[in-house]
């Protein structure tokens, strides 16, 4: 862009960086003031205050009138400033069992257009990605945005996924995409940056970004469903482990000698806590299947069984919840997936377990709290990490912004 003299390397490398560290803070917060991105960044007032204007005279942003999070102002409040679409757009794509969801947003955070269809429970990676492919053209389509405009896509995926190879692990919920290079495939077939996590981490960002926990940086994202998984972030970052597998709370062994677990061990919380091992227990007394669709109809309806099998799912997840607690400290803890849907039949049990079983400080002022994204959760969070995690798609070819 204009204004940045390139006489002296390091001054310019200084001036990029400088530049960077704005357009990094804008792309995380989505919107936000001055001052904010100054406390951001580190950066003086005045040195934002250069690199925002420059910002605006080249068109990648541009200013709004708005309230910064969690200040109050006396006065008039701050104008705030956001990245343009020229700026770039990100791309996300959630695949689960059984659907395909797609979505296109700027960098102010605005979802500008989706769209949503159901998958064959064992679709293979190959017709899932042929859909794909079909959906970011028409969200691109419909948001009037262009493919070179893309600064990263991400696809979320129920599975843990190998951060060395990119390959998904075994899985019984996603058959069809073990042992694919996810990423690899996906960006070949997409023509774009493509980078894959799992729905937990995911769920765990959308949730900080825009839903249950927004504004903390100690977060614990519980997402209970077919499998349980958790998504951590501390100091306001995702936290994946060495090889992706961090979070993985669902083989905590929680009741030793207990039912045999699809990894093969014993007494795994998901072994007992699962939404679906709640449904088989339930389905065994009643002898007849039942779906968790109608384990959670029966729960809000009152009946005791249902709910006595949930609210013990709750104790069991508390057992993990509480040293989740005393490692991390976290100031919330957001409970998503399908199980959330039973709410305090779930929750309740869950937060008396981590108030009697957790370090007295380590749960002071811990809030135990239902997501509140729903099904959108993985979607959103896939669309939160290309802003979040923008260093992840550097070497790719970027929007203007880059
Ligand atoms: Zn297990």
């Amino acid at each position: 862009m204009q204004g940045v003299e390139r006489k002296s390397g390091s001054l310019t490398s200084l001036r990029e960086g400088n530049r960077n560290r704005v357009i990094g803070a804008l792309r995380e917060r989505g919107v936000a003031s001055r001052a904010e991105l100054a406390r951001l960044t580190g950066l003086s007032r005045s040195t934002v205050s250069t690199i925002v204007g420059d910002l605006l005279d080249a068109g990648l942003a541009g200013e709004r009138d708005g309230q910064p999070d969690g200040e109050v102002h006396a006065g008039r409040p701050p104008v705030m400033v956001a990245l343009n679409r020229s700026a770039g757009v990100a791309l996300g794509l959630d695949f689960g069992h059984r659907h395909l969801r797609v979505a296109v947003a700027d960098l102010s955070h605005t979802v500008l257009a989706e769209a949503w269809c159901e998958l064959d429970v064992d679709h293979s990676a190959t017709e899932g990605l042929d859909r794909a492919a079909e959906f970011v053209d028409r969200v691109l389509a419909e948001a009037g945005a262009e493919r070179s405009h893309v600064i990263g896509a991400t696809m979320g995926l129920p599975a843990p996924i190998d951060r060395v190879s990119d390959s998904v692990q075994e899985s019984s919920i996603l058959p069809g995409w073990v042992g694919v290079d996810a990423a690899g495939e996906a960006s070949r077939r997409l023509g774009l940056p493509v980078e894959v996590d799992n729905d937990a981490n995911l769920g765990a960002l959308a949730e900080f970004t825009w839903g249950a926990a927004k504004g903390r940086s100690e977060v614990v994202y519980l997402k209970v469903s077919s499998g349980i998984g958790a998504g951590l972030i501390s100091g306001g970052k995702l936290q994946h482990g060495v090889s992706g597998t961090a979070g993985e709370v669902g083989h905590m062994v929680i009741a030793n000698g207990g039912p045999v677990c699809r990894c093969g061990n014993r007494g795994c919380l998901e072994a007992v806590a699962s939404a679906r091992a709640v449904a088989d227990l339930l389905a065994s007394s009643r002898r007849e299947p039942v779906s968790t669709q109608q384990l959670l109809e029966l729960s809000a309806a009152g009946d005791a069984a249902s709910q006595r099998l949930i609210a013990d799912a709750g104790r069991a997840i508390g057992i993990a919840v509480a040293s989740l607690c005393n490692i991390l400290n976290p100031q919330t803890v957001v409970v998503g997936g399908d199980l959330a849907a039973a709410g305090d039949v779930l929750l309740e049990p869950m937060r008396d377990v981590v108030r009697r079983m957790a370090l007295p400080t380590a749960v002071a002022d811990v809030q135990i709290v239902a997501a509140v994204l729903g099904d959108r959760a993985e979607m959103l969070g896939a669309l939160a990490l290309v802003m979040h995690e923008s260093d992840r798609f550097a070497q790719a070819g970027m929007g203007a912004a880059a």
